[in-house]
């Protein structure tokens, strides 16, 4: 078994890179293993272009925002299913100060569809809202889905330190019930696990764990936008809905908690005045590394040796571009964009 270049890890990431890679004709190998966590396979795949406290406009949104358009409708067309929505976005004022502060701002978001104070059916809204036109939602699971169908992917938990040998052309990986492939370049897509074992293990990893409930909320069927509002809020299957997300530095494992599920709870109740039932509840741990810029390049001491990772909580967004971005310079990794080459950190 021989490849140009063999994966680790089957997320956005590792998925995304073997897309574009394949697209320039390298044969490629995925090695992931269900046993390590999967942010991707919880998010709720939210594209979102203005964030945060200050209302800032994401970090290059139109860019990658065009690449991920391209790139997700590319894959509608040729695999015939549905993976990207644009529904509308609103985000709901908590309060008249985060009111006045959007004002302040509001030059800077001219092309918004600006505010209004008309109630939302389902909602506490007494401070009034505002529109981006903008908002996006990738299936990510049904992504994930439809590329395992398509690429080449094997089931094997891999150990940097037992399996991994360098060679003068490449590497020889030898994988438990896989057995031993032989590649050019090994580029390891790990998301948060990156972080505990292996040859990049001393990036400043910032990571963030989070949590999302699945609730029920039969009064809201025909409520199709995403609602932000503290939390997010956006319509899944059926009468059901998703909620989210906790962030919490301390303790980083995808067991979900009773604290995660009490925060969301707390802000659910100043934002819904309809019943809802909880029927699921998940957590997951953001990859995130040096404010949340991705990383991606080649390892300073093992030349065939890369990382594509730090997607942080945007993966949705930053994977397209950002894989097209490695391939085209796979082999010239000095005309990296250096705000994301891994060379801007010792390693
Ligand atoms: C609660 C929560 C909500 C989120 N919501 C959103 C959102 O709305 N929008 C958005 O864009 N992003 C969201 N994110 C962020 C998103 O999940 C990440 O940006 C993205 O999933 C990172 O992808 P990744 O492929 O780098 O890592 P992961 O998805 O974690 O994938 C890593 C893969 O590597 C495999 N792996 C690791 N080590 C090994 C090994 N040794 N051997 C074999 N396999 C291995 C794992 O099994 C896994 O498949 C959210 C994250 C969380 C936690």
């Amino acid at each position: 078994m021989t490849y140009d270049v063999v994966l680790i890890g089957g997320g956005i990431a590792g998925v995304t890179l073997a897309w574009f890679l394949k697209r320039v004709g390298a044969t490629v190998l995925i090695v992931q293993h269900g046993r390590f966590p999967c942010a991707s396979r919880i998010a709720a795949g939210l594209i979102t272009p203005v964030t945060g406290k200050r209302f800032a406009l994401s970090w290059r949104f139109q860019e990658f925002w065009q690449a991920a358009e391209t790139f997700y409708r590319s894959c509608e067309q040729s695999w015939q299913t549905e993976l990207l929505q644009v529904p509308r976005a609103i985000r709901i004022f908590q309060s008249e100060e985060e009111e006045s502060r959007f004002l302040s701002r509001m030059s800077w978001l001219s092309e918004w569809e600006g505010l209004s104070r008309e109630p939302i059916a389902g909602f506490q809204s007494p401070f009034g809202y505002f529109t981006m036109p903008r908002g996006a939602r990738l299936n990510i699971s049904r992504y994930l889905e439809e590329s395992y169908k398509r690429l080449n992917i094997v089931e094997a938990e891999f150990d940097w330190h037992q399996q991994a040998r360098a060679t003068s052309t490449g590497w020889v990986l030898d994988l438990p019930k896989v057995g031993t492939i032989t590649t050019n370049d090994l580029v390891l897509c790990q998301g948060d696990q990156a972080r505990l074992q292996g040859p990049f293990q001393k990036l400043p990893f910032l990571s963030a764990k989070g949590e999302i409930l699945r609730l029920r909320i039969p009064q809201l069927v025909c409520e199709k936008r995403i609602i932000h509002s503290g939390i997010w809020l956006v319509h899944d299957v059926g009468e059901e809905f998703l909620c989210g997300s906790t962030y919490e530095w301390d303790q980083l494992d995808s067991l979900p908690t009773e604290a995660g599920r009490q925060k969301l709870l707390e802000k659910l109740q100043h934002l819904l005045n309809v019943p809802y039932e909880i029927i699921d509840h998940q957590a997951g741990v953001r990859p995130i590394i040096d404010r949340q810029r991705p990383v991606m390049g080649w390892h300073p001491h093992f030349s065939r040796l890369g990382i594509f990772n730090g997607l942080g909580s945007k993966g949705s967004l930053l994977a397209p571009y950002f894989a097209e971005h490695f391939v085209n310079r796979w082999h010239q990794p000095d005309t990296m964009d250096p705000e994301v080459n891994v060379r801007r950190f010792e390693l």
